[in-house]
């Protein structure tokens, strides 16, 4: 049971990571950025995930979704 505490996607300001597939996101790309964690035994970590690895949808409100773990 994976705990999800924000799930949003952002506009990169910088270049990040992906955390699934490693591969760079460059400025102004959107990624999904995750705080939680896989397993509730896990300490709670921020995820980046480009748009390879998730699906990059606008969302709205509070921008909570449940999401599968990739990776
Ligand atoms: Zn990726």
């Amino acid at each position: 049971m994976s705990t999800v505490i924000r799930n949003k996607v952002h506009t990169a300001k910088k270049f990040y990571e992906c955390d699934s597939c490693r591969r760079q996101i460059s400025p102004g790309i959107k990624y999904r950025r995750i705080f939680g964690s896989a397993y509730a035994s896990d300490p709670l970590r921020e995820l980046k995930l480009c748009g390879g690895c998730t699906d990059i949808k606008e969302t709205t409100g509070d921008g909570h979704s449940d999401i599968m773990f990739a990776g």
